[in-house]
C-alpha cells in the first residue's frame, strides 16, 4: 500500500470513490452520457456559487488555466504572483503568446487590493489572473476585496484559480464578480487527477468569440456548444465523471456548510498543534488558507528525514516544502475526506518522531 497522502495534492481518494469509477464504458455521444454530464451541474454550480455553466475538461488544472488566458486575453494580462502556481501562470501566459505583466509579491505575502488597483489603473489590461489559495505558500488571497477592485474595470476579465479552495471553502463566483473560476479534481474534491472544471461567465464567452486562434481542445465556444447538449468537445475521462458524480452526492449529503466547517476546524486543529510544537505558520496568520497548512520550520528540524520515517513507520506522508521552500517549510493537507480522527493520527505520529 502506498502511504496515505497528507500532501496538498494529489490527496487521498476513498475506496467508495474508486468503486464509483468502476462502471462499464458508455459512448460520450449517448443520452446516458448527457444525463451523467447534466447531473453534475447543480452540485458544481452550488460549490462555485454561480448560475453559469461549469465546463468539465479532461486535463489537469493547468489545461484550464491555459485555456482561460487563451480565450480571455486579447490586449494584456496582469498575473498576480505570490507563490509557485501564481508565478508559473505568468510564464504560461507568455508561452501562450500573450502580452503579460507580473504583479509580484514575496512568497508568503498576499496580493493586496491596493496593488491590483494601481496596476489596473494604467488601463493596459483586459484580463487578470489570481490564485485564491496559493497551495505552495498556504496563503489565502483576500478574493472578495480584490474582486471589488477588479469590478471597477469593466474591460478586465477576471480569471481565478480555486484549485485548493474549491469545495473546502465557500465560494461566491457570481456575487464576487468572477468571470472564470477554475479547479482541478485531485485537491479538495478528493478525486483522482485527470479532470478540471471551469465556470465561465457570459462576459468571458463574449470575449472568447472575439479572439482568434483559440485552438480546439480548450476553446470556450466549443465547450459551450457541447455543454448545451450535455457533452464535451472530445472524448472525456468518463470514469472520473462517475467519481465526480459520486463525490457531489456525498457533498450534498454532508451539506455544504458542514463541509466548509469541517475543513475549517481540521485546519485550526493543525494550526494549534504546530504552535504547541514550537513552529509558526509561513503565511500571516490572518491570511492562511483553510485547506492546508504551510508551516515555517522555525525549529530547523530535518523534515525530509522525519517524512521518510513517517512513511516507513506509519505509512503517512506530508509535503516537505515546495520548490525553493523545500526544507524551510512543510505542508499538511486537511482537504477532502479527512476527519478529526485521521488528522489526529497524523499529528500523533509526527509528534512521536519529533520528540525522539
Ligand atoms: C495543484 C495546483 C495547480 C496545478 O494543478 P495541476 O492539476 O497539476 O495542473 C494549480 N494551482 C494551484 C493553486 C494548485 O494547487
Amino acid at each position: 500500500m502506498p502511504p496515505k497522502l497528507f500532501i496538498p495534492g494529489p490527496i487521498d481518494v476513498s475506496a467508495e470513490t474508486f468503486q464509483a469509477m468502476c462502471q462499464a464504458p458508455i459512448g460520450h455521444r449517448s443520452p446516458a452520457f448527457s444525463e451523467l454530464y447534466n447531473s453534475l451541474q447543480p452540485g458544481l454550480k452550488a460549490l462555485a456559487g454561480t448560475q453559469d455553466p461549469v465546463f468539465v475538461s479532461t486535463c489537469s488544472a493547468w489545461g484550464s488555466m491555459e485555456a482561460a488566458v487563451r480565450n480571455c486575453c486579447e490586449k494584456k494580462v496582469l498575473n498576480c504572483m505570490c507563490g509557485a502556481f501564481s508565478d508559473k501562470w505568468h510564464d504560461v501566459s507568455r508561452r501562450c503568446g500573450k502580452d503579460a505583466e507580473a504583479l509580484q509579491v514575496e512568497w508568503g505575502q498576499i496580493i493586496t487590493p491596493e496593488k491590483v488597483h494601481k496596476a489596473l489603473s494604467t488601463n493596459a489590461f483586459d484580463a487578470i489572473t489570481i490564485v485564491h489559495s496559493e497551495t505552495s505558500t498556504g496563503v489565502l488571497n483576500p478574493l472578495p476585496e480584490i474582486m471589488e477592485v477588479v469590478r471597477q474595470f469593466p474591460e478586465v476579465i477576471s480569471i481565478v484559480d480555486t484549485v485548493s479552495s474549491f469545495s473546502g471553502m465557500k465560494l461566491e463566483k457570481d456575487a464576487w464578480g468572477i468571470d472564470v473560476m477554475i479547479t482541478g479534481s485531485q485537491k479538495a474534491l478528493a478525486l483522482p487527477p485527470g479532470i478540471s472544471l471551469m465556470a465561465v461567465s457570459e462576459r468571458a464567452l463574449e470575449r472568447a468569440k472575439s479572439i482568434s486562434q483559440r485552438g480546439y481542445s480548450f476553446d470556450f465556444i466549443e465547450f459551450l456548444k457541447n455543454h448545451e447538449k450535455g457533452m464535451t468537445p472530445a472524448t472525456p475521462a468518463i470514469p472520473l465523471f462517475y467519481a465526480l458524480q459520486h463525490k457531489l452526492q456525498e457533498i450534498d449529503k454532508e451539506g455544504l456548510q458542514n463541509r466548509f466547517e469541517r475543513h475549517s476546524k481540521l485546519n485550526q486543529k493543525v494550526h494549534d498543534w504546530i504552535y504547541a510544537q514550537g513552529f509558526e505558520l509561513f503565511p500571516p496568520k490572518e491570511h492562511a488558507t483553510k485547506t492546508l497548512t504551510c508551516v515555517r520550520n522555525t525549529r530547523d528540524i530535518d523534515i525530509i528525514k522525519i517524512n521518510q520515517e513517517l512513511i516507513k513507520r506509519y505509512n503517512f506522508t506530508i509535503d516537505v516544502g515546495y520548490g525553493k521552500l523545500r526544507g524551510q517549510t512543510f505542508r499538511i493537507s486537511n482537504m477532502g475526506d479527512e476527519t478529526d480522527k485521521t488528522i489526529q493520527e497524523l499529528l500523533d505520529s509526527l509528534e512521536v518522531l519529533l520528540t525522539e
